[in-house]
């Protein structure tokens, strides 16, 4: 870490926990990065490779949805059944620096070595990334902010590691800036009831069609927490799997854009727009850190699966990025179709029995049930006997216990008919619970 490219002010070793500082490379893992980067010509006895010509599979051949095919002839196959690289395979991770570049490129940072700050991985879908990134940051007694409710998956990943989680009021446009100014006011050297914790070093959030509000942060909140977060110095973790489902074009400025100081980790998903199933993400950010989340990897997955990768990495490729964007654009039309599906059943069953916003991205509307104080037991014992399944709102809460009168829907993939229904359900079960 002392030799890692540093930047500015930045010292990065202060946000880390003991566990992460004290991972070491390993050494086989090494000789394998080595390997994949030597031309054929290299006689390797190194690695613990097994022979792929034991291994039953021969070839694949993938159909895509518009004719073409991805195609896995022997030599690409054996590839795809062995070992790689644990910061993923090198022609995905460059087609995705060049995706980022189009899209986020920073100011005063990049991808390039002679500036060599920001960097980049694959992971096994962005719940690993995350899980991993908390897992360096975050100790025990540790203030970590975020703007709850939040995503379940997140709050999973943190309390077992005995944060102290900080909520940061927000509306549906996210976070409230002025709110958060306020806690951090608490750590001014002047303030009056100083808390005995250390001043947080982590903001967690999910700035476009929050799960599960559907709340997207605009440009002005986002700049004032990147100010906020250069004056207290902490680190920004910008979780955006549903960053490609934008309804409004164009699209938001994220904090990695604004990022001057490398002070932003940002986690990508192709969840929501390649496949949920074949796991994968990426986290992008300041270099001594994605190095950091690579270490762990080596140490646990050794790498999300060479075969999904070359399978994700050749249709890409096929694509290029207008092709890519292109399929985007198809995800975002349908995904905007659904969600004006289910405003128009909310304005039609729900309008007397309930309150929302409509969300500007995702996949989720945010339903705030009238004269319901908690929708945990409506939802577990009621709506099941309506045959209407939402998930109440209280396990969005940091904690679990409080009552919570939201329900959150998902217009992802029931149809429209089935919405309408569901929600002409939903309000038949409100009305009798009142
Ligand atoms: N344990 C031992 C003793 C091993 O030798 C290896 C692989 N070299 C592993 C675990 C990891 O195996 P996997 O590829 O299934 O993660
Ligand atoms: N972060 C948020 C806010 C999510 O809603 C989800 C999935 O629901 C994830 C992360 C995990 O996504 P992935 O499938 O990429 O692990």
């Amino acid at each position: 870490l002392e030799q890692a490219p540093q930047l500015g002010n930045m010292n990065y070793s202060r946000f880390l926990t003991a566990v992460s500082a004290a991972r070491k490379p390993s050494p086989i893992r090494l000789l394998t990065e080595l390997q994949q980067l030597s031309p054929p010509t290299l006689i390797s006895l190194a690695g613990g490779a097994p022979n792929p010509n034991t291994f039953p599979f021969h070839s694949a051949s993938i159909k895509m949805k518009t004719g073409e095919t991805v195609a896995f002839d022997e030599t690409m196959m054996k590839r795809a059944l062995q070992y790689s690289g644990s910061a993923g395979i090198p022609e995905l991770v460059s087609w995705m620096k060049e995706l980022q570049k189009r899209l986020h490129e920073p100011p005063t940072i990049n991808f390039t070595p002679e500036r060599g700050q920001l960097e980049m991985c694959v992971t096994t879908g962005s719940q690993e990334g995350l899980c991993k990134v908390f897992e360096m940051l975050v100790n025990p007694g540790d203030n970590v902010l975020l703007d709850a409710p939040t995503y379940s998956g997140t709050l999973a990943a943190l309390q077992p590691l005995g944060c102290n989680i900080v909520n940061v009021p927000s509306d549906q446009h996210g976070m409230l800036p002025d709110a958060l100014k306020d806690i951090l006011a608490q750590w001014d050297p002047a303030g009056a009831h100083k808390p005995d914790s250390p001043r947080p070093k982590v903001l967690y959030t999910i700035p476009n069609g929050g799960n599960p509000t559907g709340a997207s942060m605009t440009l002005e909140r986002k700049q004032k927490v990147y100010e906020l977060a250069r004056k207290y110095d902490f680190l920004i973790i910008e979780d955006d799997p549903y960053y490609f489902l934008q309804f409004q074009k164009p699209w938001a400025p994220t904090f990695l854009s604004l990022d001057v100081d490398g002070r932003v980790i940002r986690t990508d998903s192709f969840s929501k727009i390649l496949s949920s199933g074949l796991r994968i993400g990426f986290v992008t950010g300041p270099k001594p850190l994605v190095d950091r989340v690579v270490l762990h990897i080596q140490a646990s997955t050794m790498h999300t699966s060479t075969f999904t990768q070359l399978m994700v990495s050749q249709l890409l490729h096929a694509w290029g990025q207008e092709g890519f964007l292109k399929h985007i654009d198809g995800v975002v039309e349908f995904y905007k179709a659904q969600r004006n599906a289910m405003l128009s059943s909310a304005d039609k069953w729900l309008k007397d029995v309930a309150d929302w916003h409509a969300p500007a991205a995702g996949m989720f509307l945010w339903i705030k049930l009238k004269g319901i104080k908690d929708t945990q037991q409506l939802i577990m014992e009621k709506a099941l006997e309506k045959e209407v399944l939402l998930v109440p709102g209280g396990v969005f809460n940091i904690h679990s216990s409080e009552p919570c009168p939201y329900v959150r829907a998902a217009f992802s993939l029931s149809s429209p008919q089935q919405i309408d229904e569901a929600f002409k359900r939903l309000s038949a079960l409100i009305k009798e619970a009142l």
